[in-house]
């Protein structure tokens, strides 16, 4: 649904890889299905059932740094050896439309975004400690322990960056870190400036003569 009297909320999610942004990004989205995603760039190849348009737009490394060089995006960053990239102009226009939209990128993206276009709430999402980071990703069995390693190490580095977020949720329980992830959209849909016209319908409703 389209309200172009308000611009849209611009909300991001970030976190170190193995907390599980995408389960929480999956349910917000299945939950309030108005709310778009923004679709990034990439470079990296799909994964099976990855659809090109609606998971990423998969293109290759030329085109990747020549829209770079246009400054097609509002940010990019290069991710565990591929490149993701929000565009710009896509990104505007569905605020303008007044989508409220949702960003899954990465913590240096993140930075980014903030800074290129003053505004959004940042949310990040944070593993309850190091050690069940390291049990998560084991579990996973997705990589080898040098992967596993590096990730960790990575954690570390993006975790230094959290106190630049606007909101902090720890994921040491499923329901308990979707119930404020949840809490954060509605406080930020419910605002006056998401809304400005639910007063008008409000306060007409007092001034129509009243009986008996
Ligand atoms: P994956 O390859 O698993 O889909 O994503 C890897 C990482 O890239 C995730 O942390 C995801 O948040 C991040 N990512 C996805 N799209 C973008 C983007 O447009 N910009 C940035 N900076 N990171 C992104």
């Amino acid at each position: 649904m389209s309200h172009p009297e308000r611009p849209g909320i611009l909300l991001v999610l970030s976190a170190p890889s193995g907390t599980g942004k995408s389960t929480l990004i999956h349910r917000l989205t299945a939950e309030f299905p108005d709310f778009a995603f923004s679709v990034s760039y990439t470079t990296r190849a799909p994964r099976s059932g990855e659809i090109d348009g609606r998971d990423y737009h998969f293109v290759d490394k030329d085109r990747f740094y020549e829209l770079a060089e246009q400054d097609f995006f509002a940010e990019w960053a290069e991710v565990h050896g591929n490149c993701y990239g929000t565009p710009r102009q896509a990104t505007l226009d569905m605020l303008s439309a007044g989508r409220h939209v949702l960003f899954d990128i990465d913590i240096q993206g993140a930075r980014l975004l903030k800074a290129n276009l003053g505004q959004g709430h940042f949310v990040f999402l944070l593993p309850p400690s190091r050690q069940e980071l390291e049990q998560r990703l084991r579990r996973r069995g997705s990589d080898n322990e040098e992967a596993i390693a590096r990730r960790l190490e990575n954690a570390r580095q993006e975790i230094a960056a959290a106190r630049e977020f606007d909101s902090w949720i720890v994921n040491d329980d499923l329901e308990r870190a979707y119930d404020s992830l949840r809490a954060v959209y509605l406080a930020l849909t419910t605002r006056p400036a998401a809304q400005p016209q639910l007063p008008e319908t409000i306060l007409a409703s007092w001034q129509e003569p009243q009986h008996g």
